[in-house]
């Protein structure tokens, strides 16, 4: 069951200037994710005034409430390095507190970096705020104010214990991983919402107690084959016979990433609220198949669960373009590259295993500025999983090193519109690639180091 998003500031008309308000910015981040982090950082850091605003109590979002790895940094096979910049320096001070090591190219994604969640939420804490940003915890965006011509949202409204109130800027970034502020303002999107099959959903867990020897020393093609025995003998519920458990930076602890919960729209909140409950059954069964079944978890415990269910795809913008799938796997170039992506195609859409494909000769991509301006509005951006892609673009695009790639570039693109009042689509592509570049991103575009208008050479 759907429910319409019910339209307040609409409905209140003028009215709606009686509700408080609360804070009057440059710019609005929504949601503190690995892209919104990144976006505020920037944002910040160039200058502007920015307020973040994020529904839970935590910084980060999926990559400290599910999982424990950021993929994306390296290309499979060459292992190349194709992100840097202000996702550099989480790494750096994820390494500084003994809490990431990287996890060599296992199940084909490419390099890792595996992380302790509980470390990266400090980190966030620490960078965010160090970079000025004005933190909203446990506040939801639910609506939009637009102007008369509807090209611009002019502020937010927000629901939290104190009730509503009334957010104004002159920039929004979108990084609430559901596209939520571009959807609410009318902009097209692509997702389950429109009868699309979208990726399947996933409940982590994390198990203490294991044998970490034992456990690395069992291959993962036979652990897959005893999930395929397991499943077949009827024992064991496991929809999905493959996935990841890996070791973690705290000796005996093994983060799981093996569920899977299909066909839900998870921005139906009745559909999400089952596939929550669903989620956690299926961790019950894994965990029982792994001490029961697995060398190295025989003693293992249950010691925590994803803070809520994962979902890996929602709305996908309309944006200015459309990454395509046939874009990642040429390892197209773009004239208005913001980031830089070699990761593969990882589809898991449905059935008991996952459709992997592969940028040829270690190959990456560009992601252009344009996938990040949502078609009709001026002065909104978006940052990271809700970026304009098509469904198989987005497999690939939506890792979380890009994620904060993305989130480097709108903080950036913002930051250097404020000052000058511009439209975020009439902005210098040059003077923002330029700056990110300065700022340690990667672009991988030898066509753009050539030119002459191009100051941020170091690119290929
Ligand atoms: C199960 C699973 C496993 C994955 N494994 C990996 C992996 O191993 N490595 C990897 O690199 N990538 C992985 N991915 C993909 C990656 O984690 C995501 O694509 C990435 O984290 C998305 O980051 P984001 O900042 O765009 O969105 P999110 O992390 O979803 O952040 C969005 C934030 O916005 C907040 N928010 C949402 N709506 C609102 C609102 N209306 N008002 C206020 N706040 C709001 C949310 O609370 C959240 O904090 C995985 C994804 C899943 C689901």
């Amino acid at each position: 069951m759907t429910v319409s998003p019910f339209a307040l500031a609409r409905t209140l008309g003028p009215a709606v200037a009686s509700i408080p308000a609360l804070a009057e910015v440059d710019v609005v981040v929504v949601g503190g994710g690995s892209a919104g982090c990144s976006a505020a950082i920037a944002a910040s850091r160039g200058g502007a005034r920015v307020l973040l605003v994020e529904k839970s109590g935590r910084l980060g979002g999926i990559g400290t409430a599910v999982l424990d790895t950021f993929y994306g940094f390296y290309t499979p096979g060459e292992n190349r390095k194709v992100v840097g910049g202000i996702a550099d320096e989480v790494v750096e001070a994820l390494t500084a507190e003994g809490a990431a090591f990287i996890r060599p190219n296992t199940y084909g994604a490419g390099g890792g970096v595996t992380y302790n969640p509980e470390t990266l939420l400090g980190v966030w804490d620490s960078l965010v705020t160090a970079a000025g940003v004005s933190i909203l915890f446990h506040s939801l965006v639910i609506d939009v104010l637009q102007g008369a011509a509807g090209d611009e949202v002019t502020g937010l409204l927000i629901a939290n214990k104190n009730g509503l109130s009334r957010v104004s800027a002159r920039y929004v970034i979108d990084a609430s991983g559901d596209a939520d502020v571009c959807a609410l303002a009318g902009v097209g999107f692509d997702g389950a919402e429109t009868g699309e099959q979208v990726q399947a959903l996933t409940t982590t867990f994390r198990l203490a107690n294991v044998d970490d020897e034992k456990s690395r020393s069992f291959p993962k093609e036979q652990l897959f084959d005893r999930m395929a025995e397991a499943a077949a003998s009827g024992r064991y519920d496991l929809p999905r016979q493959e996935g990841s458990i890996h070791r973690t930076p705290v000796a005996g602890v093994s983060l799981a990433n093996m569920t899977r919960v299909e066909n839900v729209d998870p921005t139906d909140v009745s559909a999400l609220s089952l596939a929550e409950v669903e989620g956690r059954r299926q961790v019950g069964e894994y965990v029982r198949f792994l001490q029961n079944e697995v060398p190295g978890y025989e003693s293992a415990e249950l010691v925590g669960i994803g803070m809520h269910i994962g979902v890996r795809e929602s709305r996908r913008i309309r944006g200015d373009y459309r990454l395509t799938e046939d874009d990642v796997l040429s390892a197209r170039r773009f004239d208005d590259a913001i980031a830089c992506c070699g990761a593969p195609i990882e589809d898991h859409t449905g059935g008991t295993d996952t459709v992997w494909k592969y940028i040829p000769d270690s190959g990456s991509y560009n992601i252009p500025y344009r996938v990040l301006l949502p078609v009709g509005l001026e002065n909104v951006i978006v940052a990271g999983r809700c970026l304009s892609a098509t469904h198989g673009a987005h497999a690939s695009a939506r890792s979380i090193a890009q994620c904060l790639a993305m989130g480097q570039a709108a903080g950036t693109a913002v930051a250097l519109a404020t000052p000058i009042d511009s439209s975020l689509r009439e902005l210098s592509i040059r003077s923002l690639q330029d700056r990110l570049v300065r700022d340690g991103a990667v672009l991988e575009n030898p066509a753009l180091a050539a030119s002459d208008t191009f100051a941020g050479r170091s690119t290929p």
